[in-house]
């Protein structure tokens, strides 16, 4: 091919059964989704050991009968996650390969490679099947490809995207970006360029895959430039997620397999479910006769010498299989119904329903998609298989230079959670709120608390509570070299966040001119996707409980504001000589009061704080309205 694909970066879906790898071409205008040495446009993410090779995709899954401890599959499962995680503690009860602990709890999958046991991680196994993704490119680009956008499910981590970038590192790709696949899938339907879809738009993505069934709600949103007003850009907005870890084509297969174990011994009065080998064919032979029932509606089944040299002959309705599996697809639609209640949306707010996953194929599931959404019709122009590596293609020409064509689009994310520094009170002062698109960057003014404070601690939180310490700390640092001067001295603070992400924080006192910043990268401090949605809805609980916090911790900084107010009058000479001894002794009394409601601070009932703050401010506006 011609040299003008050079330095062209390639979409990549490392999917956790089924990897796909795209390019855009201009010359076309469109992208090509690329088939690997067998023709198959997707790849299975296998990686197989033997004596004397290393063999991935089908040549590695297509051995598997014959080598099953030393076949891995599933490295996405492990990817970012410690060994003792519990969700590692299950799967690793279902593979037939072994799985150990590692240095800090790191899964290690291990087998035997050319007679010897070799121990790997799941980024060493993922940048395998990512090297192979990358040499189906090349053979069909005929140049070498370097540059790649990965995707990841919408609720990976910091943690399972850094070891994603890192499996991309291993396999000598320069990863351009992660992007999400729900996001992806709806970049390839072009459902961001609608012209006539000005505002915003909520798409659903039903990604139903070999293993794993995710549900996104998105929404894009036109964000526009002010300045020319103008459509400037889209925000990708991930409003929520759901799904089911161990839900997809596998367990449609294991149902038709059952049923035609249940079949051969009633037929042959033989159990064949004891054996491994007969399973294993059986199930090839189920998962091509599935295939066959998304588009006739009966499939044969034919397995020579089966089990004791019994030929196995048989068919299925499309009908049957529907029914073996009916109790999976209603639990699809739940999960559907779940991710609609958790972004509390009504389902007929929802514009587009993409379908994504090559399960997502199946008739029934569609039948039943379709009317669950009213009768509306579903996004399935694009192979479902192949949408999330096309979205991820079009991102990839796009941070690239050289082409013309591509769709003019940028991709953004917002903050999953508020981000702010903790204030006196310990009252959480946003300054990024959620929801906000990056890259951003915010300045806010504060105030010293008390007089001639020379330092301030900068504490950076990440959360929807009112209280700061109720949320999650990110950092903090100390700002020292303040000048002397009276409470109330101004410092800014300022966060910036660029494109991947990170937060800069940054405290500044103008008349000194000192600065100190931090930048918060390590995905240590930061939360997964579940526990922000855990922290926003633990937020909405104790939504109530915040107010009550915030009003009285706004009292009580009041009432400090003005008993150093007072004070201040106090010691003013002129202003003491205009006061009788007995207005003097008032204003002490009132002092002393204030001081031990914030001594005793916890125990004293909002109301009565309240009406003290109004004593104290109108004494203090007497004063101020007289001799100031
Ligand atoms: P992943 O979950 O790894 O992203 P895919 O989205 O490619 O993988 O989905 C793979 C699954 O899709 C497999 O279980 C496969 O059997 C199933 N599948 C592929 N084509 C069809 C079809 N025509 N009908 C039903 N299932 C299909
Ligand atoms: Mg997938």
């Amino acid at each position: 091919m011609t040299k003008k694909y050079q330095g062209c970066a390639v979409g990549i879906d490392l999917g956790t059964t089924y990897s796909c790898v795209a390019v855009w071409q201009d010359e076309h205008n469109r992208v090509e989704i690329i088939h690997n040495d067998q023709g198959n446009k997707t790849t299975p993410s296998f990686v197989a050991f033997t004596d004397d090779e290393r063999l991935i995709g089908d040549a590695a899954k297509n051995q598997t009968a014959n080598n099953p401890q030393n076949t891995v599959f599933d490295a996405k499962r492990l990817i970012g996650r410690k060994f003792s995680d519990s969700v590692v503690q299950d799967d690793i009860k279902l593979w037939p390969f072994k799985v150990i602990s590692g240095t800090n709890d790191k899964p290690m999958i291990s087998v035997k490679y050319k007679g010897q046991e070799k121990h790997l991680c799941a980024e060493e196994i993922s940048s395998m099947v990512l090297t192979k993704m990358r040499e189906i490119a090349e053979a069909f680009l005929e140049f070498p490809v370097k540059n790649a956008v990965i995707t990841v499910p919408a609720y990976f981590n910091d943690y399972q995207r850094k070891a994603t970038i890192d499996a991309g590192t291993i396999a000598g790709l320069n990863v351009l970006r992660i992007v999400n696949e729900p996001t992806a899938a709806a970049i390839a339907y072009g459902l961001d360029k609608r012209t006539n879809c000005m505002g915003e738009r909520n798409i659903f993505i039903f990604d139903l895959g070999g293993g794993t069934f995710d549900v996104s709600l998105l929404r894009i949103k036109d964000r526009v430039s002010h300045l020319f007003k103008i459509k400037k850009d889209k925000v990708f907005q991930v409003k929520a997620t759901a799904g089911n870890t161990h839900l997809g084509g596998e367990d449609f297969d294991s149902r038709m397999v059952n049923y035609f174990a249940e079949e051969f011994k009633k037929k042959n009065k033989v159990d064949i479910t004891g054996n491994s080998r007969a399973l294993r064919r059986l199930r090839t032979a189920c998962k091509r006769a599935k295939r066959t029932l998304s588009f006739a509606v009966v499939a044969t089944i034919e397995v020579d010498s089966l089990f004791e040299g019994i030929d196995f002959f048989s068919s299925i309705t499309r009908a049957k299989f529907e029914e073996i599996n009916m109790d999976l697809f209603n639990e699809c639609l739940k999960t559907v119904e779940r991710c609609l209640t958790d972004a509390n949306m009504d389902k007929r707010a929802v514009h587009d329903v993409v379908l994504v996953g090559g399960s997502s194929r199946i008739p029934k599931v569609q039948q039943l998609l379709q009317e669950f959404f009213g009768g509306k019709e579903l996004c399935k122009s694009i192979n479902p298989d192949e949408a999330v590596a096309y979205g991820a293609a079009v991102q990839a020409a796009l941070l690239s230079e050289g082409f013309k064509k591509v769709p003019k689009l940028v991709l953004q994310d917002v903050t999953p959670l508020s981000l702010g520094i903790q204030v006196i009170g310990d009252i959480m002062s946003v300054i990024i709120p959620r929801n906000t698109s990056i890259p951003t960057k915010i300045t806010k003014g504060f105030i010293t608390d008390y007089d001639n404070q020379v330092c301030v601690g900068i504490y950076v939180y990440e959360g929807e509570r009112a209280k700061a310490s109720d949320n999650n700390l990110l950092g903090s640092f100390d700002l020292n070299g303040l000048p002397i001067a009276p409470r109330g001295h101004p410092v800014k603070v300022c966060f910036t966040i660029n494109e991947n992400g990170i937060l800069v924080v940054s405290a500044y006192e103008k008349s000194t001119g000192i600065m100190k910043e931090i930048a918060i990268t390590n995905s240590k401090e930061r939360l997964s996707s579940q526990e922000i949605k855990e922290m926003i809805r633990e937020a909405e609980d104790y939504r109530f409980k915040d107010e009550k916090f915030l009003r009285k911790a706004n009292v009580m900084n009041a009432l400090d504001d003005c008993v150093y107010k007072l004070r201040n009058a106090l010691k003013n000479k002129d202003i003491r000589l205009q006061l009788s001894s007995k207005k003097i002794d008032k204003i002490n009394s009132e002092i002393t009061k204030a001081t031990n409601f914030h001594d005793t601070n916890q125990k004293s009932e909002i109301h009565v704080l309240e009406n003290h703050l109004k004593e104290l401010k109108s004494i203090l506006q007497h004063i101020i309205s007289k001799y100031v």
